[in-house]
């Protein structure tokens, strides 16, 4: 994967978040079209984009906003307050990320 390929999905979750308050609908569509690209593509989000969709409801998830988060028993549980959709992650530890670099 080449570097900037990532950030494609960073600026299109952020471009989807900026669209959410003015619509949600359209800012939906966007996710959607995000996943339908990834999938084309098949390139691989990057994990604070994919932690921040909602899998039940495709809303860019925005923190205090649609979003809410608390922990609890080592994980993190993350509420998207536009479907109820629930999910859970477990706190990451900070290691670091074991990429094979080929040399
Ligand atoms: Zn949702």
């Amino acid at each position: 994967m080449k570097p900037g390929e990532k950030e494609v999905f960073r600026e299109w979750l952020d471009e989807a978040r900026e669209v959410y308050s003015e619509s949600r609908d359209y800012a939906r569509k966007m996710v959607a079209e995000m996943l339908e690209f990834r999938r084309k593509s098949r390139l691989a989000f990057p994990a604070e984009v994919k932690r921040f969709i909602c899998k039940n409801c495709n809303s860019p998830l925005i923190p205090g906003r649609n979003l809410r988060i608390r922990t609890k028993n080592r994980h993190i549980i993350f509420l998207c307050t536009d479907c109820k959709h629930l999910f859970r992650l477990p706190y990451q530890k900070k290691t670091k990320k074991q990429e094979k670099v080929n040399k």
